[in-house]
């Protein structure tokens, strides 16, 4: 067709997790949090709203953010870019750093978006699979990628590969390396500390750890000189008022994210284990999610049953490795019912 790039007409198109109307299912499809935001969020929304601020632009830096976020994480302010949920900001890195024809590279299974980044820009996708215990493939990073991205936690699996190896592996290429921690509030560490000179950009998420998925916020962390690269290259606004407010006031009340962290993991080990005891292989996790599969059966009629009965959860099948369910961390009354109806199916 007259007018359209080959390379978007080609492409299918990235599928989200599916989002059915309001209380038609249990949701355990796409890491929601199932607790509320911070009370905090609420007041700040509240307070945007009354006065009268609608009828501005935002800040279009999201200082405010930026200036919260640096007390909270110890780093520059300007180390730190806003994004329109960490979509956006991975969209941005795939704009700044790779050229049409170049080259993406991630470790496979990964997050399923980063394969449609590289279509969009008319870049080519390279993948080697994660070692068979979810640690990275030798040799890697690829060296001649000119943007390489890494799920850490990763998603399917919830597991995580130690941050400081991963910055001692990125400072062998030249090119920019991103950490994506949409999870790393659910882990057990983070590549923060390590973050300022080289070449690796991290990327956060309001959306689960924060349950603000609604409010699409997502922010950066990098050495100074990539992000101001960076800084071109996204909308004027890509964050408005009500976004910026909510996601500034969810990061400064850290005893309620501790709060619901505890939670969830507690739901998590206990999801984990029944599922075990049900027979399936459980990867034990580090996130909000648990992967869970099984070679004496097939998974995705599980998936169907479950949906039919109104609890939706994940099924996932990847390319040279295989299939396997992805649960979300849900409340304990979700999960008791996820288990029961499970095992009913299992029975049937
Ligand atoms: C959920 C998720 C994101 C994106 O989250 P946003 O809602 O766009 O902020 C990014 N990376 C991974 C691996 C995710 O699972």
């Amino acid at each position: 067709m007259p007018g359209i790039r080959s390379n978007i007409l080609f492409m299918s198109g990235y599928v989200p997790g599916e989002q059915p109307r309001d209380g038609e299912y249990i949701k355990l499809n796409t890491n929601e949090s199932p607790y509320p935001p911070s009370p905090r969020v609420f007041d700040a929304i509240r307070e945007t709203l009354t006065s009268n601020r609608l009828r501005k632009y935002p800040e279009p830096m999201g200082d405010t953010f930026r200036q919260a976020a640096s007390k909270l994480l110890g780093v520059s302010p300007n180390q730190i870019l806003i994004g329109n949920g960490s979509d956006d900001i991975l969209t941005i890195l795939t704009r700044t750093f790779v050229p049409e024809g170049g080259l993406i590279a991630s470790p496979a299974p990964s997050y399923i978006l980063y394969r449609s980044l590289a279509e969009l820009q008319g870049a080519r996708f390279q993948t080697v699979p994660f070692t068979t215990d979810w640690q990275l493939p030798d040799p890697w990073p690829i060296a001649n990628a000119d943007l390489t991205f890494l799920a850490n936690p990763n998603s399917p699996s919830g597991t995580v590969v130690d941050p400081a190896s991963v910055f001692r592996l990125a400072s062998r290429i030249g090119t920019p390396f991103v950490l994506d921690e949409a999870y790393a509030d659910f882990a057990e560490s983070n590549g923060l500390k390590n973050v300022g000179e080289g070449n690796v950009v991290i990327t956060r998420t309001l959306s689960k750890s924060y349950a603000l998925a609604g409010i699409r916020f997502g922010f950066a962390v990098g050495p100074e000189p990539l992000i101001r690269e960076m800084l071109k290259v996204k909308d004027s606004y890509n964050c408005d008022v009500l976004s910026l407010a909510a996601a500034t006031a969810a990061i400064q009340d850290q005893d309620y994210l501790h709060e619901t962290r505890r939670k969830i993991l507690a739901t998590r080990s206990r999801l984990s284990a029944s599922l075990a005891e049900l027979g399936f292989e459980v990867t034990p996790s580090q996130s909000n999610f648990v992967w869970a599969r099984r070679n004496d059966q097939a998974v995705k009629p599980m998936y169907e049953a479950l949906k039919a009965r109104k609890i939706l959860i994940r099924y996932m099948n990847y390319p040279n490795y295989g299939d396997g369910l992805r649960v979300s961390v849900g409340s304990d009354d979700e999960i008791d019912l996820f288990l029961k109806e499970l095992k009913n199916i299992l029975n049937d």
